[in-house]
């Protein structure tokens, strides 16, 4: 391993654009004689001149030593991963010890508790650009596996062996799309290849960190391009068949829009959609397909008792399916939603106006379902302005 230390000169950082309060963290640990570094996706950003939406920082400060400087400030969590939060004016800073994994042993990663050196934490993570340490004192950046070409020349690379390296840690193949969706850099071919090979080790992955992972993809503003690449790579066929089925068929296309949709919000606002809602962004149009198909097939009209019942197997159908179950709340939240879309818009004639349902926090998610449809048929846009009119008045 090659260190290299490149000068604010040639990495170009501004400071201005770190969290004052991160740094100050970073100060205090280093004040009272330990190693602490801005690290991961925070650098990762600050290079690309984005601005980060977090800051991490990691320290050759352990739990308890970190606990004893920032005191009734500092939470000591995580049992897999054991970490501090500080709380600061504005937000709370995730602070962790450096971690020496062992980055050779292929064995699936139940608990990664064994502090190391700063360059044992480097080589703990999972690539290349989010690898980095920065330290503001001297503000220099601190590279010891080539990050810093990685991102200027836009390649998302491994630390060490791919192929060992998703075998101990499976969600590192999404990391690795999700990368790619938002960043549009290339895919090492080492690491492309070893994805390939790793695919079906996906199902070894702890679920709840997967669901986590696809709904802050929902939430990032380019969901479309991440599914699109999750279908290309087989996962979504893998992890979610239902909707690896409609991303597959004719509908293609309207599934692509809903989600294109929900990106431009994301990249106008900063605060995310509700996840019931980003949820219907993908149930949605599959059930107005299925209803769609049994009106075709039936003679008499569908009565909201037919949605209701669809929109319940539907959902049943895509949670047992999948291989990470969503949570009940988001589930009957979403069912809510899609089913009151057909209240909103009837399938036939003009909508009841109803004051009753004004007060209810479900039924403003259905109204701003309804406003992303009205996004994607303008149609929909004048009668989502009287139901608007209606119950806020
Ligand atoms: P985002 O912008 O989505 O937050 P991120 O790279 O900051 O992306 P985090 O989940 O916040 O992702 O993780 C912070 C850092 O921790 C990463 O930059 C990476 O260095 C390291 N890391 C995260 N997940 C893994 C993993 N599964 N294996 C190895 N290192 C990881
Ligand atoms: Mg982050």
């Amino acid at each position: 391993v090659h260190l290299k230390i490149y000068p604010e000169e040639e990495h170009l950082i501004d400071q201005a654009n770190i969290d004052p309060d991160a740094l100050d963290i970073i100060f205090q640990l280093q004040e009272h004689g330990h190693e602490a570094f801005l690290v991961g996706g925070g650098v990762r950003d600050l290079l690309l001149k984005k601005q980060p939406k977090d800051f991490d920082i990691s320290t050759s400060a352990s739990p308890e030593e970190i606990k004893k400087i920032f005191q009734r400030r500092c939470l000591l969590i995580g049992k897999r991963f054991r970490l501090a939060h500080i709380r600061a004016s504005r937000t709370v800073f995730e602070v962790s010890t450096f971690r020496g994994g062992d980055i050779e042993n292929a064995a699936l990663i139940v608990r990664d508790n064994r502090w190391g050196s700063a360059e044992d934490d480097v080589l703990r993570r999972d690539f290349t650009i989010n690898a980095l340490f920065y330290d503001p004192t001297t503000r220099s950046l601190y590279d010891y596996v080539g990050g810093f070409q990685d991102v200027h020349n836009r390649i998302l690379r491994s630390i060490g062996d791919p192929v060992i390296r998703f075998k101990q840690d499976p969600v590192r193949m999404i990391r690795l799309i999700k990368f790619r969706a938002r960043f549009g850099f290339d895919i090492d071919p080492k690491a492309e290849k070893a994805m390939n090979s790793c695919k079906e080790e996906i199902l070894k992955s702890a679920p709840a960190r997967l669901l986590e992972e696809m709904f802050k993809m929902l939430e990032s503003g380019a969901s479309c391009q991440f599914f699109e690449l999750m279908r290309e790579h087989a996962f979504l066929e893998i992890l979610f068949p239902c909707f690896h089925h409609f991303f597959c068929g004719e509908a293609k296309e309207i599934a692509h829009t809903y989600l294109q949709t929900i990106d431009e919000f994301h990249l106008k606002h900063d605060a995310p959609l509700n996840r019931a809602l980003l949820l219907c962004t993908l149930v949605f149009p599959i059930l107005e397909q299925e209803l769609m198909t049994l009106s075709q097939d039936r003679q008499t009209p569908l009565s909201f008792g037919d949605i209701l019942y669809l929109s319940q197997t539907l959902l049943q159908g895509i949670d047992t399916s999948s291989f990470a179950h969503f949570p009940k709340k988001i589930l009957s939240a979403t069912h809510f939603i899609t089913t009151n879309q057909f209240r909103l818009t009837p399938l036939k004639g003009r909508p009841k106006f109803h004051a009753r349902i004004t007060h209810n926090e479900e039924f403003d998610l259905a109204l701003q379902f309804l406003a992303i449809r009205a996004k994607i048929n303008p149609e929909l846009k004048e009668l989502y302005l009287e139901w608007r009119q209606a119950l806020r008045g």
